[in-house]
């Protein structure tokens, strides 16, 4: 007993990061974007208030289908407090939708797309708003320079351009604060608890358990670290789904898709192994050994610095790709290309299969980024890469310690998270695209 407390207690600070693909949008553009049905712009952007209030009975009802969903389901998941329940005759209806299905308040859900990289000389004309206009989180390196626009009820927009910048909000922050522990006035109410893991101490560390999903433990693990069941996305999907589904139903076809790609995010996030496994590389024997060892902290270090590595290698070469270099267009091919995609992702699928190919691919990216990354930045558990100001050099410091076959080697195993990614990412718009025919 003395040990498994001693793990609990150890892995507490497990994954303290919580982003996962760096700008979800632009990952996702080179799929919808070649997809002839989803480049109309046909939808019109409506306040989240309007919706709300033309559908408040309907959306009490989907919310309660959710929480009888929940509860049904015997996982770790915190229900809804009464006081927060929907109520169809508030007098404020929109907040109360906002604290009901308990996302971040202070953010403003009003409609907004993102610029995508090749419309950027179009740009000139418009007004455009920042990523600080859009959150209260520091912007990083992938979002600082990243051009939005406001969106008012005249325009039209296409439903390539919500789903894939919806995509990436919800690392705007609206999963930040949520947890009593976190200091925030609606974290003291929404009832989900002391935050079972992810570093309380990062802007957007107390996200963590919302945007990543250990659904495939092992016994022990379960039982020496039950905080690491309390993980929220496929919540989050489900709920999203229900909300779409009622929006395209009722003709607010703007929120269906919004809603959508709010839970497009999660399902992104989860095919990222570090999003799936607590310790990739280290079994449960190890984990032990190591809490033994007292030697914890440093395991989740680098597991840390791996993933932070990963997500910047991935900005990068990314970014390169999009301005049109030839050598790595192999990353646009991937992106654009979702070869075997399922026909279909239901939310219960995501934990079925999808978190499972995530867990069967972390050892092997783990390893690989141990073998082709500087030690200095993935196996010295004293280094801290995110703030290392490294972050936008990673692939030139890559190459000149082990050439152009470490390039060739990552880029390899990334792209092969990336065609998980793009695979799912397609069964989810196929989804989306039913919703939207019921
Ligand atoms: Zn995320």
């Amino acid at each position: 007993m003395g040990t498994l407390r001693y793990l609990t207690l150890g892995f507490l600070l497990v994954s303290g990061q919580s982003q996962a693909w760096s700008d979800h949008a632009s990952l996702v553009w080179p799929l919808l974007s070649t997809d002839a049905e989803l480049k109309a712009p046909v939808l019109t952007p409506k306040p989240l208030g309007d919706f709300v209030e033309q559908q408040s009975q309907a959306i009490a009802e989907v919310l309660e289908a959710h929480e009888q969903w929940t509860a049904a389901r015997g996982m770790d998941y915190a229900l809804t407090p009464q006081p927060l329940r929907f109520d169809p005759q508030s007098s404020n209806l929109t907040r109360g939708f906002i604290q009901a299905i308990r996302i971040n308040p202070t953010l403003s859900y009003a409609p907004y797309r993102q610029l995508m990289a090749s419309e950027l000389g179009a740009a000139d004309n418009q007004e455009t708003v920042g990523w600080n206009d859009l959150s209260f989180l520091d912007a990083g390196e992938s979002h600082s320079s990243i051009p939005y626009v406001l969106l008012a009820a005249s325009d039209l927009v296409s439903p390539a351009h919500v789903l894939a910048t919806a995509s990436d909000e919800p690392d705007r922050g609206m999963d930040v604060g949520l947890f009593a522990d976190n200091g925030t006035p609606f974290g003291a109410i929404y009832g989900f608890g002391q935050q079972p893991f992810g570093n309380p101490n990062l802007s957007y560390g107390s996200q963590a358990p919302f945007h990543m999903g250990f659904y495939h433990l092992d016994w022990l693990t379960k039982k020496a670290q039950p905080g690491l069941l309390n993980t929220y996305p496929i919540w989050r999907i489900a709920l999203y789904d229900r909300l779409a589904e009622l929006a395209f139903t009722t003709g607010n076809d703007y929120w269906g898709w919004r809603f959508m790609g709010w839970a497009l995010h999660y399902i992104g996030d989860l095919t990222q192994p570090y999003h799936a496994v607590p310790l990739p590389g280290v079994s449960t024997v190890s984990a032990l050994w190591l809490v033994i060892k007292g030697e914890t902290n440093d395991a989740i270090q680098l597991v840390s610095n791996r993933h932070g590595v990963l997500e910047s290698y991935q900005y990068q070469r990314l970014s390169t790709a999009l301005s049109g270099d030839e050598a790595s267009g192999v990353w646009l091919t991937t992106l654009s290309n979702a070869e075997s995609a399922p026909a279909e992702l239901s939310p219960t699928d995501v934990q079925s299969y999808l978190t499972l190919e995530s867990v069967e691919a972390a050892t092997a990216l783990d390893t690989a980024l141990a073998m082709y990354v500087p030690s200095r930045y993935v196996s010295d558990s004293s280094f801290e890469w995110v703030g290392s100001g490294l972050e936008g050099d990673v692939a030139n410091l890559i190459r000149s310690d082990g050439g152009d076959e470490a390039i060739h080697q990552l880029d390899a195993i990334v792209t092969q998270q990336l065609k998980r990614f793009v695979r799912f990412a397609q069964a989810w718009v196929n989804r989306t695209k039913k919703h939207n025919q019921e």
